[in-house]
Parts: structure tokens; C-alpha cells; sequence
């Protein structure tokens, strides 16, 4: 395989799908080398078959809003691949939705869930509605006018598909609602459900708590721990409050949180009273970040990112290419010591670059916020067996899975100088269960 050459065909053949380009380049430049050790690989064309999608759904989708307007938005699928398990990724409800976006998603997500040992194959989907602003009831009529289309591509060992950027519990319920009422089975397929139906403990606060989990394996690595850690967290999302959770409990500080809007930032620290503030005013009032500010008298800048003010630690938590080079030179220069991605793809190309040259302890999403897609798969099993875990059987689980996908990291990107590229790490150790898998199920 010659990466260059297969991404110039890819983006020859799917022009206009960036997002898609950027992941593609971003794991064969890295699994390049081991990919060559098996020349049986390129004999079956592997790379083109694991880069392009098995298949992907793109419906209209139509609903009713307030007024008793028409409204129509585009809806999709990405069964990216099912080698060693169900399709399995999250759905993700924002204006930006394309499918260049879900495309590069759902690639990301199969590496993902190879990592974190469970059975699960890698999907996404999503439309380009928007529920921001929207009343209650005009989200319950997207959700099931939504799921009208979907429910005949997915089942629980067909595609089981999650929460993402504008999808979290309230949006899961209704779309389960219907696709209960399509199917007339009450079935695992989605999750991140309601723990009175199905859903597991620990699911919300997964993603944030597992992208910590892998941050004090990081830490170790350099006799380090996060007490006293001054870090910037951006988004005030789902990742972006549990990743806070975590941090305050094990004793770091939180100076930064944003939204689409601006940031706000308290020298003070955002502790346990301010972030259930932030929570309330999120998840219940769908309010903007700027009230924060006005709340508690702090600075709030609009629009712009977090990535100046100073910190040991960057906690990127809202969404791609949200962190770029010359945010990761300021974050160098200040002295960060620690990057870990709970959003998918944060860093530009340029951004990794500058910290991998600065070599500090960086992690891609793909590793760091694999929490989030695992206790999904627990679920998916405690939903099988139709038993319900504790908290602390769930929490104990991610965190060894966490652990797990930490020195999987270490095994494969460890570089002679002893630096731990988790980029390499994260994309060799995820591709070569996939290819394995796939060489022995044959030219499918
Ligand atoms: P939420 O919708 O709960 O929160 C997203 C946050 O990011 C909001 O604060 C939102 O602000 C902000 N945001 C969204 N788009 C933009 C943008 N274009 N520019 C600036 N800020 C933006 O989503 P999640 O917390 O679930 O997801 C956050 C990230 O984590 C995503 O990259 C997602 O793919 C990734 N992820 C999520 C997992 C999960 O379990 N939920 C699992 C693994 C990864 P606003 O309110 O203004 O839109």
C-alpha cells in the first residue's frame, strides 16, 4: 500500500467530504508501515475495502413544526464496517451534519470499538436538524419522523446506534418510542436509553470519566497525577460535564467550558455547586454559556476557543477540527504538559504535529474517548441478558477497559526514543483486529 496514492483516489472519487480525507490520512500515514509487514493484505485490496463504507442510508426526512410549517432535513446511516461485530456508533442531530462528516465518523468509530475489545462494528448517522431552539414537542416529531426511515436499517445484531452532538437521553427515548412501536419489539438496539428501559448506570458520564481514566494512565507514565492540574475543558456538553465530574473529583481544576457561542473562564475554578449549575442550565433550560459569566461575574469571550488562557492540561470536548496549529503552539508555550481528545477528531493535522513534536502526552479521540462507545457495548450486554449492573461494576469495567486501551497504545507506539505516539498506538492496535477479522471472513 503507497497511503499517498490511496488517498488521492479516495478524494478523486469522493470529492467534497474533508472530514473524511482528514481521519482517512490521519490512519494510514500511521499504519502504513505495519500494514506493508503483510503482503497479504494488498493482495485482497484490504485498505480500500476497510477505508470505504459497506453501505450508506441518505433519506428525506419530514416533520411538523410549532407553526404547522413543512420542514424537511436529510437523514443518514454509515454502515462503515461489521467485522467483528454489529455496526455500532452514535447519531448526531447539528446543523453541520454532512456526510462527509459522518462518513469520517463512522471510519473513526470502527478503529474505536476494535480498541476497546468488545464485539462491535463501526457505524454513525445523523441529520442536519438542529434542536437547538426547537420546543420539546417539534424534537419529539423529528425524532419519530426520523426514526420512520431508520428502523428498518438497524436492529439489535443488525446496527445499534447511540447519542453524539444533540442527541442524548430525551432524543434516544423518542426514538426508541418509535422504533418500539415499528418493530412491536422492545429490543437493545439503541442506547444511551433511560435507565427505566433498558439503559446502564455510568452511560452518561462515560465518555468524560473514561477520557480521564486514560489521562492518569497517561500521567503515570511521567510519575505524574491530576491533583492541583489546572485544566481547559471546551464544549458544556454531555463529554464536556462528566469529563469536569471527574476531574474535580480527583482533584484538578477547571478554569474553561464553551459552547458554539464563546467561553467562559474562572480563575477561580468551576467546582461542584458552579457545575451543577452548568448542568441545569444545559440539560434543562438549554441555555448558552454566557449565563455562567453573568451568574458568577467571571470573563466570557465570544467567539472564540479556550485554547490561550494558561493550563497544565487541554480537555477538547465539543466537536472536529476545534483546536489548530497555532492554538496548540499557545498550549505548548504555556506549558501544557497533557491533551486528550473527548471529542472525536478536535486537533487539526497541524495542532498534532506541534504536540507531538513538543512531545507531550497526547491522546486522539479514538483512544481517549472510547468510554463513551463501551459501556454502549455493556449495555448492549446487560440488555442481552436482561440484567442491570451496579454502578460500581459498571464504572470498574470502563475503567479497566480504559487501562486496556492505554497499553495497547503503549504496545504499538512506543517510538525508540521512548516517546508514546498514542496516534500510532491507538490506529495500529485498532486496524489490525479489524484486518485479521476480515482477512478470515473472505472476500465479502
Ligand atoms: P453535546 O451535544 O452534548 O455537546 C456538544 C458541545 O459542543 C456543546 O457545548 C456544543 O455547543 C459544542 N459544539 C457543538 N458543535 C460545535 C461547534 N461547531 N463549535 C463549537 N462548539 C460546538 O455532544 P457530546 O458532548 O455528546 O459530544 C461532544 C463531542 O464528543 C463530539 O465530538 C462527539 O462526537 C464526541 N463523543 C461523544 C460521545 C458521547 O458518548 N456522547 C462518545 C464519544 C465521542 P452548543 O450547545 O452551542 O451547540
Amino acid at each position: 500500500m503507497n497511503a499517498a496514492n490511496v488517498l488521492e483516489d479516495l478524494k478523486r472519487r469522493f470529492p467534497n467530504e474533508p472530514e473524511y480525507h482528514q481521519a482517512v490520512e490521519e490512519v494510514l500515514s500511521t499504519i502504513e508501515e505495519e500494514y506493508n509487514k503483510h503482503p497479504e493484505f494488498d493482495k485482497v485490496n484490504l485498505v480500500e475495502r476497510l477505508c470505504i463504507p459497506d453501505r450508506v442510508y441518505q433519506f428525506r426526512v419530514t416533520w411538523v413544526d410549532d407553526e404547522g410549517n413543512i420542514r424537511t432535513n436529510m437523514g443518514y446511516r454509515v454502515q462503515h464496517n461489521n467485522a467483528i461485530g454489529p455496526y455500532k456508533g452514535g447519531i448526531r442531530f447539528h446543523a453541520s451534519v454532512n456526510l462527509g462528516i459522518l462518513k469520517f465518523l463512522a471510519f473513526e468509530q470502527t478503529f474505536k470499538n476494535s480498541l476497546t475489545t468488545l464485539p462491535m462494528g463501526g457505524g454513525k448517522g445523523g441529520s442536519d436538524f438542529s434542536p437547538r431552539g426547537k420546543s420539546n414537542a417539534e424534537v419529539m416529531r423529528f425524532c419519530q419522523a426520523f426514526m420512520l426511515e431508520l428502523w428498518r436499517h438497524i436492529g439489535p445484531e443488525t446496527d445499534v446506534p447511540a447519542g453524539d452532538i444533540g442527541v442524548g437521553g430525551r432524543e434516544v427515548g423518542y426514538m426508541f418510542g418509535m422504533y418500539k412501536k415499528l418493530t412491536r419489539e422492545f429490543t437493545g438496539t439503541l442506547t444511551g436509553k433511560g435507565l427505566e428501559f433498558g439503559g446502564s448506570l455510568i452511560r452518561p458520564e462515560a465518555t468524560g470519566y473514561g477520557n480521564i481514566y486514560f489521562l492518569q494512565e497517561m500521567l503515570k507514565t511521567r510519575g505524574e497525577d491530576l491533583k492541583g492540574k489546572v485544566c481547559l475543558i471546551s464544549g458544556s456538553g454531555n463529554v464536556a460535564q462528566y469529563t469536569a465530574e471527574k476531574v474535580l473529583e480527583l482533584g484538578g481544576k477547571v478554569v474553561t467550558m464553551s459552547d458554539s457561542d464563546g467561553y467562559i473562564y474562572d480563575p477561580d475554578g468551576i467546582d461542584r455547586e458552579k457545575l451543577d449549575y452548568i448542568m441545569e442550565l444545559k440539560n434543562l433550560y438549554r441555555g448558552r454559556i454566557r449565563e455562567y459569566a453573568e451568574k458568577y461575574g467571571c470573563k466570557y469571550v465570544a467567539g472564540a476557543k479556550p485554547w490561550g488562557e494558561k493550563a497544565d492540561i487541554a480537555l477538547p470536548s465539543a466537536t472536529q477540527n476545534e483546536l489548530n496549529g497555532d492554538h496548540a503552539r499557545q498550549l505548548v508555550a504555556n506549558g501544557v504538559i497533557a491533551v486528550s481528545e473527548g471529542a472525536n477528531m478536535p486537533s487539526t493535522p497541524e495542532a498534532i504535529r506541534v504536540f507531538q513534536e513538543a512531545k507531550i502526552l497526547y491522546a486522539p479521540g479514538k483512544a481517549a474517548n472510547a468510554g463513551g462507545v463501551s459501556v454502549s457495548g455493556l449495555e448492549m450486554t446487560q440488555n442481552s441478558i436482561k440484567l442491570g449492573w451496579t454502578k460500581e461494576e459498571v464504572d470498574e469495567r470502563l475503567k479497566s477497559i480504559m487501562k486496556n486501551i492505554h497499553e495497547a497504545c503503549v504496545k504499538y507506539g512506543t517510538e525508540p526514543d521512548g516517546y508514546i505516539n498514542y496516534v500510532k498506538g491507538a490506529n495500529v492496535a485498532g486496524f489490525m483486529k479489524v484486518a485479521k477479522a476480515m482477512m478470515a471472513q473472505g472476500i465479502v
